[in-house]
């Protein structure tokens, strides 16, 4: 870890030690920390959030940049170049040349895996650095902040060791001939991805990419551009060689859109909005080219009359409250069995009161901010539609009266009951800390109410019946399913949805194979022509 070389404190009365003890002098050239709209630091370096890198040439896109907010209070976190379709042209020209000229694709596994631990090996260095800038980027607890970047060091490791044990297939012979299936790269990949898992969703994507020999060019959401910078940084300092990642901060009706449309983009993963991923499917489809898609959910969580309900109940907070409801496998819709409910829901609205709400810093908090203005305004806008349409709002249903969180945006957490689930609070993805309670009669009500929805990313039960339990998780249409747990994730087991939730699987092997394609070879052993 590099000291920091040159602060430009802009100060004022600094309330206690500055968040930033360690950080290299490349997280930004313009990267603001501020305490409520007064700016208490700022941080002048060399290098320089204002321009991104295509191989060894910097670019400022066209003068315009992105600007990270911070949703704690509102103020400006950093400032980031915009690119342009014109740098697509650009990253996917290196990147191509990158994937046929540079040995990457053509290296053992085992010999690309060494480059991957180094990845792995300099975000783990710089965990507390990376931490920080997250936290303002994204709004996220720091605890979380600091899970994200530990995943996306833990990615890089992964398909590391992945790349030291892979193996092709043989086929037994059936002739005199032996044959094989090898997996190889597509070339260039682009990689898109959300605002809610900065750094992580970009390495789960990354590692497995690159690993599997290919060359990625990542468009990270405009509302958290910053973390994708600093992995591209990583790469080149681990020793990538030049082109085969590159990180484009851009819009998505621009960037996006060029990156999914370019001739020379041979396969598309997404993680975002279903009908997001529906546009670039489609694109996608008229080209010809694969996608994985990772897209919404409105995933049931399931509580049985005999589960252990404090445990269940500890599971139903977490699954709905943590990253404040954005999280794509968030337990969005609450089934209670009839003859628990009301004692059930009771509970959960006294515990939601109870919820500490508070600054992504503050280490008591329990949840943060969401991500914008836009987004908390969205979410108070299901509430009122969740009104209109019949729902109780039991607890929450407005941002906090704490004066020292005015300035952000933040939202209580939300219990609605009443509503049928048909209504459009049940359907739909509202990505806020917003629950939804409905009361069931049986195991063939549940899975009917559970099902009845577009999406199936994931769902979770709670109940101390086996037998139901691995009835009810066949029945479930859904990529995930959690039993006497939630939100639990292994980096070996394969993750992604059913239905409109997704397309494609990452993590583990299928996160490897996601970006590979396979070759057959015959190899003839005959010492005859062969015959017409
Ligand atoms: P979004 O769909 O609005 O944006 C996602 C990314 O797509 C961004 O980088 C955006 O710039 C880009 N984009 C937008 N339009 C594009 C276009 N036409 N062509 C190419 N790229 C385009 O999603 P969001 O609001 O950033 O994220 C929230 C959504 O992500 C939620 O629906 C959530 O469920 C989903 N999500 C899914 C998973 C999963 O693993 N299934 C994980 C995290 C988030």
């Amino acid at each position: 870890m590099v000291p920091v070389r040159e602060l430009d404190l802009v100060l004022s009365g600094l309330p206690g030690p500055l968040p930033w003890s360690n950080i290299t002098p490349s997280l930004s050239a313009e990267f603001c920390v501020s305490k409520g709209q007064q700016r208490i630091m700022t941080m002048t370096t060399p290098a320089n959030l204002t321009s991104f890198s295509i191989g060894s040439q910097q670019f400022d896109g066209a003068g315009q940049t992105i600007t990270s907010i911070y949703p704690g209070d509102g103020s400006v976190a950093g400032v980031v170049a915009r690119a342009t379709p014109a740098d697509v042209d650009r990253a996917v020209a290196l990147a191509q040349d990158a994937y046929r000229h540079q040995p990457w694709r053509k290296l053992r596994p085992d010999q690309r895996a060494t480059t991957l631990y180094e990845i792995g090996r300099r975000i783990s260095v710089e965990r507390d650095a990376l931490t920080t800038m997250q936290m303002f980027d994204s709004g996220k607890p720091r605890k979380e902040c600091q899970n994200m970047v530990d995943n996306a060091a833990s990615y890089f490791r992964y398909y590391a060791a992945i790349c030291e044990t892979w193996q092709n297939e043989m086929t037994s012979p059936r002739g005199d001939y032996f044959s094989m299936s090898l997996a190889e790269p597509f070339g260039v990949v682009a990689a898109i991805t959300p605002w809610n898992s900065p750094i992580m969703a970009e390495a789960q994507k990354a590692a497995p990419a690159l690993a599997a020999g290919n060359a990625v060019i990542l468009k990270p959401s405009e509302e958290t551009p910053m973390l994708a910078l600093e992995l591209a940084r990583i790469c080149t300092e681990a020793g990538l060689p030049e082109g085969l990642f590159t990180a484009l901060p851009g819009y998505g009706e621009d960037v996006g859109a060029a990156l999914v449309a370019h001739p020379g983009v041979r396969m598309v993963s997404f993680t975002g909005g279903t009908e997001t991923g529906r546009a670039i499917a489609t694109v996608a489809g008229k080209r010809l080219i694969p996608v994985g898609l990772e897209l919404g959910g409105k995933s049931p969580h399931i509580v049985f009359e005999e589960a252990d309900l404090p445990m269940a109940m500890a599971g139903v907070i977490s699954g709905i409250y943590g990253s404040a409801g954005q999280s794509c496998v968030a337990g969005t819709r609450l089934f209670v069995q009839r003859s628990i409910y009301r004692e059930f829901v009771d509970e959960l609205v006294a515990r939601s009161r109870q919820v500490k709400v508070g600054l992504p810093d503050d280490p008591a908090a329990q949840m943060g901010p969401l991500i914008s203005r836009a987004h908390r305004d969205r979410v108070a806008g299901y509430v009122d539609l969740a009104r209109s349409e019949g729902g109780r709002v039991l607890c929450g249903g407005s941002a906090p009266d704490d004066p020292a969180l005015a300035q952000g945006w933040f939202y209580l957490p939300t219990v609605i009951d009443g509503l049928q689930n048909s209504a459009r609070a049940c359907q739909e993805e509202i990505f806020g800390p917003v629950l939804v309670t409905i009361p069931f009669d049986d195991e063939a009500d549940v899975i009917a109410q559970a099902n009845d929805t577009v999406y199936g990313l994931a769902a979770g039960m709670w109940t101390r019946d086996v037998a139901k339990a691995w009835r009810v998780a066949r029945e479930i249409e859904a990529g995930s399913i959690w039993i006497n747990t939630y939100k639990q994730s292994h980096i070996a087991t394969a993750f992604g949805g059913f239905k409109d939730s997704g397309i494609g699987r990452e993590k583990g092997l299928h996160g490897l194979r996601l970006y590979s394609q396979v070759k057959s070879v015959f190899f003839g052993l005959q010492d005859k022509p062969l015959g017409l």
